[in-house]
């Protein structure tokens, strides 16, 4: 008999589709599962001084992180298992604890807000400084990663939300390597099967699993994948410090959506480029932002670096910021609704948040595609934007 592929071990030389259905399932013995077990327990008996790695308490570690953990590693390349946090901010929070105080951090401009607002946080309460850069402009970031002083930390999100700027990472990994200064990337909009930033040499990967890997809007989650084992202690002791744990069944709904995530992501990425380049010429469109379309300032770089170009697209109607209001509330199979990365399409005007960038235009929609039918979803944005007077 051949040795199982993906119970267990870590998977080697697979296509990322295979990966995310493989890898994390139990040993395969007859009559045992296919799937992961949800373990409810708080405490596990133990007595004594306990052995190291021995299950002990609920904070510290379950069984049923495990084999999310495994699945997500291998999707990102990584030969450690990776960290699951309580949501992604928690994840975050992890991350950015590597910027000491008083030390440097450099960040995407249009990084997520809630990202934003933690750095300006620790701006507040440990004395950091921190210099918001165009995470797009190599030579710009590079400048600010390398000083006056070095930076402690850079992070980069790309594509950036909202605003879809690509960077160029193994560029600004050798930068900031180059200066001493770990890179953190925000792998949340990409996805680990858009790019894989640790095989680029980044530090730290971080996700918003709420998204595109649990994927069905039913689960807030986060995760850390490091390759350093010094590292990925820091992260796992802190997460147990901090208590900024997930819950056992939110973890098996995100295993369970991750199964698909090839699927749903290869369709909602072809949905997204086909509405794109439809919206390019929609007469009552202003302007489309989405990598896909040849026009767009992240397209030939995220056909370099990127495998697809993600499935969130930014439009500005003609009429402002009342126009685009007037778009979300026109839509009837569109979902009005922050987040992204669910199975069903959703929107929103990203500057209806008082906290959102001034530098992300007032009128800008972020349209998150999801896995309808692509006719229905043009349909349904098509008859919404005619409803809006000629500019
Ligand atoms: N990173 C990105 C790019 C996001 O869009 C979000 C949430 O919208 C987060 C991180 C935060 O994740 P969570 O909402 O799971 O805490």
């Amino acid at each position: 008999m051949h040795a199982p592929i993906g119970t267990g071990g870590q998977v080697h030389g697979l296509a990322p589709a295979t990966i995310a259905v493989t890898s994390g399932r139990p040993e395969r013995t007859p009559g045992g599962p296919v799937n992961a077990p949800v373990v409810l327990s708080s405490t596990y008996v133990s007595a004594g001084t306990p052995p190291p790695g021995d299950l002990l308490y609920a904070r510290a570690g379950t069984e049923t992180w495990v084999p999310f953990e495994r699945a997500l590693a291998d999707l990102e390349g990584a030969a450690l298992p990776g960290l699951v946090f309580g949501s992604g901010m928690a994840a975050i929070a992890a991350a950015m604890s590597l910027v000491p105080h008083g030390g440097r951090l450099v960040i995407a401009r249009h990084a997520y807000q809630v990202t934003l607002a933690f750095a300006d946080d620790l701006a507040a309460r440990a004395g950091v400084e921190v210099v918001r850069v165009d995470i797009a402009d190599t030579a710009a970031v590079t400048a600010a990663v390398q000083g006056p002083v070095p930076a402690s930390l850079l992070w980069v999100e790309s594509p950036t939300n909202p605003m879809l700027e690509v960077a160029d990472i193994p560029a600004l990994v050798a930068a900031a390597h180059a200066v001493g200064c770990p890179v953190a990337v925000d792998n949340t909009f990409a996805t680990p099967l858009g790019q894989r930033p640790l095989g680029w040499g980044a530090d730290v990967v971080v996700h918003s699993v709420t998204k595109y890997l649990a994927g069905h809007s039913d689960v807030v989650l986060g995760a850390i994948v490091v390759d350093d084992a010094d590292l990925r202690a820091r992260f796992e002791a802190y997460r147990t410090l901090h208590g900024s744990i997930a819950g056992p069944w939110e973890v098996w709904l995100a295993l369970r959506g991750l199964r698909t995530l090839a699927l749903r992501v290869g369709r909602s990425q072809a949905s997204a480029a086909e509405l794109a380049r439809r919206l390019a010429t929609h007469p009552r469109v202003v302007e489309v932002r989405h990598p896909s379309l040849p026009q767009d300032p992240g397209h030939s770089r995220a056909k370099r670096l990127m495998n697809g170009f993600g499935s969130i697209i930014g439009v500005r109607p003609v009429g402002g910021a009342g126009a685009a209001d007037a778009v979300v509330d026109a839509l009837r199979l569109w979902v009005p609704a922050t987040s992204l990365g669910g199975v069903e399409s959703s929107l929103e005007r990203r500057r209806r948040f008082a906290t959102e960038s001034l530098t992300v235009p007032d009128d800008l929609l972020r349209l998150s595609v999801g896995i309808e039918d692509v006719e229905d979803l043009w349909s349904d944005l098509s008859q919404a934007l005619w409803t809006l007077p000629e500019a």
